[in-house]
């Protein structure tokens, strides 16, 4: 669990070898497994015994995952999703009841966005919003009802950076379960259970894949939580492939360097865009000008791979900076090797009015980079032709 072990327990934790002893960890496709004799299959239904039964509950593949995540969050164990979002919307559902609140930042991922404004509320859980420059007012949207303290950090699109240690002393104080999507920084940059944390969950589909091939979630937390999870995910079915499992788990074992590249690659556009002169203001946590740039340097090992700025001149500039953009992706992922840029007004947040949109820090300019791997002159040339 240790900050040293990190690549180590990345590359090195391995399901056990099978008889024909192979290096790397073999794809366990089954969807079931056997048992021994009538005593094996009653035991092993009565969990008197650890052992995979059928893969929607646990799989060799999904197991090793899981374990390196929970190593890399320094959490005691987790389950592994299908997407990122059935992790959100899995343990929200296995932690509350009918009834209960959730105190959230107002800037979360769009699809969690709509679980707590369109689904949630049709099961009786309404949820509370701070914005993340008053993060100070947080305690006062707690209710006696209030079960679940949520959070982003850096945020999407804007890039804000929360203050974790202070969410973890408001959720110890009010007993709340502390829950952070830790999907832009990963576990390399930024550990939220050493800052009070009780639950990490992820979209494995961005750097932990990295590569842009397959959707994943896992959720990491303390045994008991982890295990009510585990009992509605194995009932309702949001389980990982074991063909997913084992790509995500191959790309751990990189996650380290390719995140250290990103970050350098990002900084290094950050400070391109900083100097020029049809961009109005850069966001980067690692750039001094970052508001939360203090508590960034506090919380996070490196400045991570996305980058927002706004271009002078509004919608109409964002949409023609991306229209003249030749080598950089237009694409809705992000963390991938191939550098993506998006314009968040006239895409992912246009359905949002204006007064909505500049509450979550989206300008009418704000474009968004999710910095890749390509050598970084042709990823700052091609931002640099299309600004002109
Ligand atoms: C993409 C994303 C999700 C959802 O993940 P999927 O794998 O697409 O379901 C959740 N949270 C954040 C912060 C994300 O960027």
């Amino acid at each position: 669990m240790s900050e040293n072990n990190f690549e180590t327990d990345a590359i090195r934790t391995q399901i056990n070898r099978s008889e024909y002893l192979e290096h790397s960890a073999p794809i366990y496709l089954s969807s079931s497994f056997v048992f021994e004799d009538a005593e094996d299959m009653r035991a092993s239904f009565a969990e008197e015994k650890e052992r995979n039964l059928y893969s929607r509950f646990t799989n060799p593949n999904t197991s090793e995952f899981v374990e390196k995540i929970c190593k890399m969050e320094g959490a005691e164990a987790g389950y592994a999703f299908a997407t990122g979002m059935s992790a959100v919307f899995s343990t929200f559902a296995a932690l509350l009841n009918s009834g209960d609140h959730i105190v959230s930042a107002r800037s979360v991922f769009g699809s969690t966005h709509s679980l707590f404004t369109k689904f949630l509320p049709k099961w009786n859980i309404e949820t509370s919003y701070f914005k993340v420059d008053e993060v100070a007012t947080v305690e006062e949207l707690i209710q006696p009802n209030t079960k679940i303290l949520f959070a982003e950090t850096p945020t999407n699109p804007a890039v804000d950076v929360l203050d974790l240690e202070f969410l973890g002393e408001v959720a110890k104080k009010h007993n709340l379960i502390l829950i952070i999507d830790n999907c832009f920084a990963t576990p390399y940059l930024q550990k939220p259970i050493d800052f009070g944390a009780h639950i990490v969950v992820h979209s494995a589909t961005k750097l932990i894949d990295g590569q842009g091939r397959v959707l994943g979630g896992v959720t990491v937390g303390p045994a008991d939580l982890i295990r009510e999870i585990y009992l509605f995910s194995r009932n309702t079915g949001p389980a990982l492939s074991p063909f997913n499992a084992w790509v995500l788990s191959k790309s751990l074992e990189t996650l380290a360097v390719r995140v250290d590249r990103h970050c350098e690659n990002a900084l290094k556009v950050a400070e391109f865009l900083e100097s020029h002169p049809q961009v109005n203001f850069v966001k980067y946590p690692f750039l001094k000008s970052h508001p939360q740039y203090e508590i960034a340097k506090k919380q996070m090992k490196k400045g991570g791979s996305i980058v927002a700025f706004e271009v002078k001149g509004g919608v109409e500039a964002g949409r023609k900076f991306l229209n003249a953009i030749k080598m950089c992706s237009l694409s809705a992922n992000l963390g991938d090797t191939r550098t993506i840029v998006t314009h968040p007004a006239s895409t992912t947040h246009s359905k949002l009015s204006e007064e909505d949109r500049m509450q979550v820090g989206i300008s009418d300019g704000l474009v968004r980079v999710s910095v890749g791997l390509e050598t970084v002159e042709d990823i700052i040339a091609d931002l640099k032709q299309a600004l002109a």
